[in-house]
C-alpha cells in the first residue's frame, strides 16, 4: 500500500487511499511515579543534552500500525486473567513506540529548542508528562470500539460464531460493548450467525456512533507556511482513530457476504498463531511478524506439505498400491 507522509492531516489524507504517516515525538526513555498530590501515576520522559528527544516525520510507524499496536495493548491491559501492572504496561508501550500525547505542540518545541538552555529541560518534561489514567481511558475507548467492529466482521464475513461469543466478558478496565448480548440466546451457531448477519447494517451503524468526530481547523504548515484545513492531532489516539475512520470508510464490505472478502480487503487481521492484531502487508499474509509466529507458520506449511505428499505418494504412507 502506498505510504503518505504528511505534516498535516487534511481531508485528502483522512478520506484518501494509502496509509497515513504522521509526525512523531520520541524520548530516549521514561520513568513513572506516583504523584501524591493528585494521587495518580504519572509517566515522565527522560532525556539529556546528549540524549535528546527527536521530532519529525516517522516512517517506521504508520497510522494503521499504531492502531493495531494500541488495540493489542488494550487487550493485554483489559485481559481479566492478567495481573500485570497497568502502569508498567503503558510505560513499556511508550518506551517501545512513540510519545503518546501533545504531538504537534511537542514537535514545535523540540524543533526550535535550545538544549544548551537549562530551562528547556523542566519545561519539556512538564509539557510531555501525562497521567496513566488518561492514557488508559483513551485506550479503552479506541480498543473496545475496534474489538466490536472486528468481531462483527468476523461473525458476518467469516461466519465465526465463536468470535462473537467470546465478546461477552468483564475486563479489568471495562466490559466489552454489550451490543451483541441479546444474541446469546441463539445457542446454535448457524442460527446465531444468521440472526447477527440479518442485523449487520444496523449493528454497524451502532459501531460508527462510537467514533469521535474528526475536528478540523485552520493550521499553518510549518514548512510551506501555507494555511490549510487540517485535523487536530494531539495524541496517538487521534492518529489511530483517523486511520480507523479510513479503514471503515474505504473497506466497507459489499452487500452480499463473501468469506474471502475480509482477507482480500481488510488491512488489520488477527494472527493465526498468537491472536494479536497486525497490519497486513501482502494479500496472503495470515501471521504477524513475531518470529515465533513465523516459525509456527513454517511448521504448519511443512506439515501441510508432508500431508499432501503422503496423499500423492502411497509409499510414504505405508499403504500398498493395490493397482500394481
Ligand atoms: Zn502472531
Amino acid at each position: 500500500m502506498k505510504r503518505l507522509s504528511t505534516e498535516m492531516l487534511t481531508f485528502t489524507e483522512i478520506g484518501g487511499a494509502g496509509e497515513m504517516i504522521y509526525k512523531a515525538v520520541r524520548f530516549p526513555d521514561y520513568y513513572w511515579e506516583f504523584d501524591h498530590e493528585i494521587k495518580e501515576d504519572v509517566i515522565v520522559p527522560v532525556f539529556s543534552y546528549t540524549k535528546r528527544p527527536t521530532a519529525g516525520t516517522d516512517y517506521s510507524l504508520t497510522g494503521l500500525e499504531l492502531l493495531a499496536n494500541l488495540c493489542n495493548l488494550y487487550r493485554k491491559i483489559n485481559n481479566p486473567d492478567s495481573s500485570a501492572n497497568i502502569t508498567e504496561l503503558v510505560w513499556d508501550w511508550c518506551r517501545n513506540n512513540i510519545h503518546p500525547y501533545y504531538i504537534d505542540d511537542l514537535c514545535d518545541i523540540i524543533e526550535s529548542a535550545d538544549f544548551k538552555n537549562p530551562n528547556i529541560y523542566e519545561r519539556l518534561r512538564g509539557d510531555a508528562s501525562f497521567l496513566v489514567s488518561k492514557f488508559v481511558h483513551d485506550l479503552s475507548n479506541l480498543g473496545s470500539t475496534f474489538e466490536y467492529y472486528d468481531v462483527l466482521n468476523k461473525v458476518y464475513l467469516e461466519h465465526d460464531a465463536s468470535a462473537g461469543r467470546k465478546l461477552y466478558y468483564e475486563g479489568r478496565i471495562r466490559e466489552s460493548i454489550p451490543l451483541l448480548e441479546k444474541y446469546k440466546q441463539y445457542t446454535d451457531d448457524d442460527e446465531y450467525i444468521k440472526q447477527i448477519s440479518a442485523k449487520y447494517d444496523s449493528l454497524m451503524k451502532g459501531v460508527i456512533t462510537l467514533f469521535p468526530a474528526v475536528k478540523m481547523n485552520l493550521k499553518q504548515n510549518n514548512r510551506t507556511k501555507k494555511i490549510e484545513m487540517g485535523a487536530e492531532v494531539h495524541s496517538v489516539f487521534d492518529i489511530a482513530w483517523y486511520s480507523f475512520v479510513r479503514m471503515v470508510a474505504t473497506v466497507a464490505p459489499p452487500p452480499d457476504t463473501n468469506p474471502d472478502y475480509m482477507f482480500s480487503q481488510s488491512s488489520i487481521l488477527t494472527c493465526m498463531a498468537c491472536g494479536d492484531f497486525f497490519v497486513r502487508h501482502s494479500s496472503r499474509q495470515r501471521y504477524c511478524n513475531n518470529p515465533d509466529c513465523q516459525a509456527e507458520r513454517n511448521n504448519r506449511k511443512a506439515r501441510a506439505y508432508y500431508k499432501r505428499k503422503k496423499e500423492y505418494n502411497p509409499k510414504l504412507s505405508g499403504e500398498k498400491r493395490s493397482l500394481l
